[in-house]
């Protein structure tokens, strides 16, 4: 579909000034570790207090097949791999209902990004469901979900058009798609990005311009340790900023570290160093405006709880039921658990919605969403400590 728009034509809102960019970097190459993380931390406590959050949720990895072929990934399965899939609706409502079991409130659609426009394989599979785009299929799926349970769809397709945005809105609660970087460099041969038309930064970015065009309560990210620099790092995080002042509608930004796994291109590569990581985590606080939630992968790292001096106040998406699809081999921690570890630090872990209250307005969600959490208030909020999240 042909767009018309304006907005994704806006270049000021993509050109990022070097200047701001040398500050920061500046700032991290010439202030101690710890004076930086406290920074971080004090502007964390000043807006969320000793709040620190997670959304339960259930896993469901719709397709396994994509078109991008990042040297990362272990999600993803060539058409020819027997372990390629596309779920059926009978097994998204399968996993749907076992997720309802546990409580979960969020169910986390995630995919390959249009594999249907490279192989034959998910094109016949998609013909007969009865659909000709992995989206069209994704939406029926959404519907689905909030036909038949309680819980609240969030969507991770990659990038998307304004029209798939548009129409997924209506069916779902929130979306998100790592920006991962804004690094034309990663994308050449040699580098992880390279052959991998949607992992191209522009691409990426028009996706956050539009859902923030179309006022969707979105989750960004940035990817650590995949050979971008620190200059890419603040740049990333300063465009972040620069789109959510203009729409406002990004509620988190992860900061997610490179997992090495065998069987990768990337598997001799090496892993961030947690140092890093509580660098970038401190760095997003200060860039970010402090209504935005900064969340780390609690399985990701053996110090996690490092991440919490570092300025982040959310987890992100923990499943009680599902494994973590992307990095299979780093289970989820115990949520009873994870809560005494961080009762221990003076932090109180508290379960939210995909949503966060600020953005649960007629602007953000569809009328069908919200008639949706009306209806299912007593589920989604058991004990009325969602809505403490007022600040949010
Ligand atoms: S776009 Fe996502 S699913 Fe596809 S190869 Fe890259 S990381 Fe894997």
């Amino acid at each position: 579909m042909t767009s018309v728009s304006t907005h994704l034509n806006d270049k000021d809102l993509w050109r990022i000034d070097k200047d701001e960019v040398a500050y920061y970097e500046h700032m991290v190459l010439n202030t101690p570790l710890e004076k930086l993380i406290g920074t971080a931390s004090h502007k964390r406590d000043v807006h969320w207090g000793d709040v620190v959050t997670y959304s339960r949720k259930i896993f469901v990895p719709l397709t396994n097949m994509c078109r991008d072929t990042c040297s990362y990934c272990t999600f993803v399965k060539h058409p020819d791999n027997p372990d390629s899939k596309i779920m059926s609706p009978q097994e998204v409502l399968l996993s749907a209902h076992e997720g309802e079991k546990k409580g979960c409130k969020e169910l986390l659609f995630s995919l390959g990004e249009r594999p249907e426009k490279r192989y034959a394989k998910p094109k016949r599979a998609l013909e007969a469901l009865g659909y000709e785009a992995m989206t069209d299929y994704l939406i029926e799926m959404c519907k689905l979900v909030i036909e038949k349970t309680p819980l609240l769809p969030h969507v991770n397709a990659g990038t998307l058009s304004e029209y798939e945005i548009m129409k997924l809105k209506n069916v779902c609660a929130s979306m998100g798609m790592m920006l991962e970087t804004t690094s034309k460099r990663l994308t050449k041969k040699g580098g992880p990005h390279y052959g991998c038309p949607d992992k191209v930064p522009i691409q990426r970015i028009r996706t956050l311009i539009s859902a923030g065009y179309y006022k969707v309560p979105f989750t960004t990210g940035i990817l650590i340790g995949i050979g971008e620099t620190l200059e890419e790092r603040i740049e990333a995080l300063l465009l972040i900023e620069k789109i959510n002042n203009r729409y406002g509608h990004i509620q988190e930004v992860i900061i997610q570290n490179f997992q090495t796994k065998p069987n990768i291109p990337m598997s001799n590569h090496p892993e961030p160093k947690l140092k890093e990581m509580l660098q970038t985590i401190a760095l997003a606080r200060i860039i970010l405006n402090p209504t935005i939630s900064i969340q780390a992968p609690p399985n990701l790292e053996k110090k996690h709880l490092e991440y919490v001096k570092a300025g982040i106040n959310d987890w992100g998406g923990i499943s009680p039921v599902t494994k973590d699809f992307i990095n299979p081999q780093h289970p989820w921690p115990n949520i009873n658990v994870l809560e005494s570890m961080m009762s221990k630090i003076g932090f109180r872990l508290m379960e939210r919605l995909t949503v966060y209250p600020k953005f649960n307005t007629e602007d953000f969600l569809s009328t069908i969403i919200r008639s949706h959490m009306l209806k299912h208030s007593a589920y989604l909020h058991p004990d009325n400590k969602l809505k403490e999240l007022i600040t949010a």
